[in-house]
């Protein structure tokens, strides 16, 4: 991994700007979306901004201190591709002409007003995906993978994380991934050959006991 591949770590897009670009952290750079982190070791330049948020600087330093309990994903699979740029990451949504992007179309005859029709011409999508276009697709933000909050649970933990940034991090050269109780509360935490990082985990839903 070098620093162009670390900016998929990155919000796409945040009102927190030090999360659109990879930052320094000493010697090593990171990058965050604010719900995972990943530190690339001895990657700093100087053309990047040094970290200045204490909350995730604190973060990091505890996960870089802990100890991981290894854990593996029970379900892991390829992410789908998305199924409005059918994986290629560009699309632009066109707006059908006859609803105006509503879906349903109101209708007046002699003897009746009609509210609520399906569109014919759309058949209620309020438009298409135009894939020939050039723009990133809103769906995905361009990953061309499936837009998902679908979860990978992991095994003996009740603790998920969204596939997505499973699929980040599952390729890395010499992965270990690990579970880890931080102040702010779980992570996962990974480490791989240049360097580590942590994903934001989500609880499992537990049974209600009536
Ligand atoms: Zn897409
Ligand atoms: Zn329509």
């Amino acid at each position: 991994m070098n620093a162009d591949e670390l900016q998929k770590f990155c919000a796409k897009q945040d009102i927190r700007e030090w999360l659109l670009r990879p930052f320094r952290v000493g010697s090593d750079l990171c990058a965050s979306n604010g719900h995972a982190f990943c530190l690339l070791r001895d990657q700093a330049r100087e053309d990047y901004e040094e970290a200045d948020n204490r909350h995730l600087l604190a973060l990091i330093g505890k996960v870089r201190s802990s100890r991981m309990a290894p854990i593996t994903a029970t379900e892991i699979s390829a992410p789908e591709h998305c199924k409005a740029c059918k994986g290629s990451g560009k699309a632009v949504f066109e707006k059908c002409r006859e609803c105006e992007g509503e879906g349903e179309v109101d209708a007046e005859t002699d003897y009746n007003t009609y509210f609520g029709l399906e569109c014919k011409s759309c058949g209620g999508d309020c438009g298409t995906w135009n894939r020939n276009a050039e723009g990133e697709c809103p769906e995905c933000d361009g990953s061309g993978n499936k837009p998902e909050t679908e979860v990978v649970w992991l095994n003996d933990h009740e603790l998920g994380i969204q596939k997505r940034y499973f699929a980040l991090i599952k390729d890395l050269p010499g992965l270990n991934v690990g579970s880890e109780v931080t102040g702010t509360g779980h992570a996962v935490t990974f480490r791989f050959d240049h360097g580590e990082g942590a994903i934001m985990t989500i609880n499992k839903p537990r049974a209600v006991v009536a």
